[in-house]
């Protein structure tokens, strides 16, 4: 665990056990900086009709509580179940997600919430004091194996696509099903997910690396001609699970952004928990103050080569 980054997660932790966290401390870190959601799932809720607006009863976020957060942006997922990947209905899935964020949560409530399609856009939204609102997919069979509806995607203002769910589509192995031999893998990506990657890489639509198989990862690493984005992984060294990411991982990732002078990469530490114990328990609650916990229990921090 050389990383920076890592470090100053387990030193959150340790200062987290010695005392309590208060709302002015986090709102201090929180005001200092665009604080960035790079992966919230609330749009499986808003897409059945969840208005964001309102305070929720479940869940983790809200309006109100993105505001008393303090975040800035947030990139909502478009996420398309694998099971969608029957019948063929992934792009349609993706097609609602999309809808959800810009009809429900971007029109809906135009005071709050900005589209932002680039980094520009998230500072501009900053200044008028709304939140950025962006897209990323979860899930690359969305495309449904075409470029053509990439390039769609990214028209409609996607901006980060992760190769995979937790299932194999036709062109990159997952890390959620390399156990399943019912499950037909291509040793990493095949032709046609370079292919893709390099699409992505043309367009400007971030390569998003969390739950990809390792092979996945490395295949990634070596075709990208821009450096990757991990938008909810955590290390492996901390809960070791096969989507998580091995010390080598965030090295080789943070080494990437290093080659391209980026200091944009980041992987956003999410408390997946260690098999067997569910996350928000594994978490230690004394880092969530609870007016202001942001809209899920994670921490973000840009790596260092330091
Ligand atoms: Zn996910």
């Amino acid at each position: 665990m050389k990383q920076a980054a890592v470090a100053l997660l387990f030193t959150a932790f340790a200062f987290a056990q010695t005392r309590q966290v208060t709302d002015a401390d986090v709102q201090k870190v929180t005001r200092s900086a665009i604080l960035i959601d790079t992966h919230n799932d609330v749009t499986s809720r808003t897409v059945d009709g969840f208005d964001i607006g309102e305070p929720a009863t479940q869940g983790h976020t809200d309006l109100p509580r993105l505001r008393q957060g303090g975040v800035g942006a947030v990139f909502f997922a478009v996420y398309v179940s694998g099971s969608y990947t029957s019948g063929n209905h992934s792009a349609n899935r993706a097609l609602q997600m999309i809808d959800t964020v810009r009809h429900d949560i971007i029109a809906g409530h135009p005071k709050d919430f900005m589209l932002a399609l680039t980094a520009d856009d998230i500072e501009k939204a900053h200044r008028e004091g709304k939140i950025a609102a962006l897209m990323g997919i979860e899930g690359g069979h969305a495309i449904e194996d075409s470029p053509r509806l990439l390039r769609d995607f990214y028209d409609l203002g996607v901006r980060y696509m992760t190769l995979t769910h937790a299932n194999t589509n036709n062109w990159a192995d997952s890390s959620g099903d390399m156990d399943k031999t019912s499950v037909e893998h291509h040793n990493g990506l095949t032709p046609l997910g370079r292919q893709i990657v390099q699409e992505m890489n043309r367009l400007g639509m971030m390569v998003d690396i969390s739950h990809v198989a390792d092979k996945t990862f490395w295949d990634a690493i070596e075709t990208s001609t821009a450096p990757l984005f991990a938008s909810h992984s955590s290390c492996r060294a901390l809960a070791n699970v096969p989507r998580n990411m091995t010390d080598e991982m965030i090295v080789a990732l943070a080494k990437k952004a290093a080659w391209f002078k980026s200091t944009s990469t980041a992987v956003s530490f999410q408390p997946t928990a260690p098999p067997g114990r569910r996350s928000p328990t594994w978490w230690p609650t004394s880092t969530m103050s609870g007016g202001s916990r942001v809209s899920a229990p994670w921490a973000s921090a840009a790596i260092s080569m330091a």
